[in-house]
């Protein structure tokens, strides 16, 4: 099966054709992203209207590109998918809007992903990982740690009650005037740090269920940063090693709180999954294989490029889904707040 997927939710405008053969891995054809780095530099962070624009700019230009890089032609598809949401609402009108006009053209089914739902699914594109396994999605606006059921069937085992890990890199890098995003420009930056010379808290350390807290912590590294100053080079890496110390070693913790719960309820994870921007991270990356091994389970890990935003995500959750006969009409409204266990489209999904 043979389905084209549109991302448009944040900052990135792309556009995949990947094929399904079956439980299984998948086969990425092609998989075009078109990041809005400029677009949103000088102001720190992603502005909503210029995205949406940009997307209208981008997205005809990066589709044909799919398409072409893929030698795949409009009628050979099986099915259109778009994120439908979460994310900002301008971006998603653009991507949903532009797969039901090629879904109704190529009278194909369409099919709206949640986007969350698609980073969850990117281990089994990958790797073909079944179900159950315990997932760890952390992007830029979600951190949450998720038992996997089935495709539309997420349990959320814990979450952030404040910032998500990405919004952290991202405040932390903003603070320190690193750049946008922060995420990559904190993890360089540390590579040269010394992890130990600021005292970070843990926060939520211990705790049994397996939830995360981050804005102490960047309270903690903006206090240090304020005392420091005026701050040298040096003084910016260690406090960026400070920072992503401490944050590596609060993922571990809960990611084995999480594994302990998973467990009570639903058995042995057939995987441990990282998924979202911030999976990208090596020094989370090495904590996790670590942390995986001593757990006994395997770590599923995407490559760099699957980490962030890309459509062969959005392609992929929407071949699974059309495998098991879900699709969706043309009036699917996009959907800004979707959360990932409401991503449910199978009778007793929420489980
Ligand atoms: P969501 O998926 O929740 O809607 P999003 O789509 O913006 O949010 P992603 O594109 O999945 O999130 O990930 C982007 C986030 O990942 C940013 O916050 C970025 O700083 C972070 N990130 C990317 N690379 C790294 C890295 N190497 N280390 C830490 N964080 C990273
Ligand atoms: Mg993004
Ligand atoms: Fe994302």
């Amino acid at each position: 099966m043979l389905v084209l997927g549109l991302e448009t939710t944040c900052d990135e405008t792309a556009a995949a054709i990947v094929r399904r053969t079956g439980e299984g891995p998948g086969e990425i054809l092609s998989n075009v992203v078109r990041a809005q780095v400029e677009e949103h530099a000088a102001f720190g962070g992603v502005v909503p209207e210029i995205a949406a624009r940009a997307h209208v700019e981008a997205l005809d230009g990066v589709v044909e590109a799919a398409l072409e890089q893929a030698g795949v032609e409009l009628a050979e598809l099986d099915g259109v998918a778009a994120a439908a949401g979460p994310g900002l609402v301008g971006g998603v009108i653009v991507g949903l809007t532009a797969a039901k006009a090629l879904a109704l053209v190529a009278q194909r089914p369409f099919v709206a992903v949640n986007h969350l739902e698609a980073h969850a699914l990117t281990a089994r594109l990958t790797d073909g990982v079944p179900f159950p396994y315990l997932l760890l999605l952390a992007s830029g606006g979600h951190t949450q740690l998720v038992a996997a059921l089935g495709v539309g069937r997420y349990v959320r085992l814990g979450t952030t009650v404040d910032d998500a890990l990405g919004e952290a890199f991202d405040k932390v890098a903003k603070m320190l005037g690193l750049g946008y995003p922060g995420g990559p420009q904190v993890e360089r930056r540390a590579e040269t740090g010394d992890p130990v010379r600021f005292a970070f808290p843990r926060p939520m350390f211990g705790r049994e269920q397996p939830d995360f807290s981050l804005s102490g912590l960047k309270t903690a590294v903006r206090l240090a940063a304020e005392k420091a100053a005026p701050l040298s080079e040096q003084d910016v890496d260690d406090l960026c090693a400070g920072f992503q110390a401490a944050v590596t070693d609060v993922v571990a913790n809960r990611v084995r709180a999480a594994a302990r719960l998973f467990i009570q309820r639903f058995g042995q994870p057939s995987a441990l999954v990282v998924a979202g921007g911030v999976a990208a991270n090596g020094s989370i990356r090495l904590a996790l294989t670590r942390l995986a091994g001593e757990l006994g389970l395997r770590l599923i890990a995407p490559p760099l490029n699957l980490c962030g935003d890309n459509g062969a995500m959005i392609a992929w959750a929407g071949a699974e889904r059309l495998a098991l006969g879900l699709e969706d009409g043309l009036d699917f409204a996009p959907r800004p707040r979707w959360p990932l266990d409401a991503a449910a489209a199978l009778p007793g999904a929420k489980a």
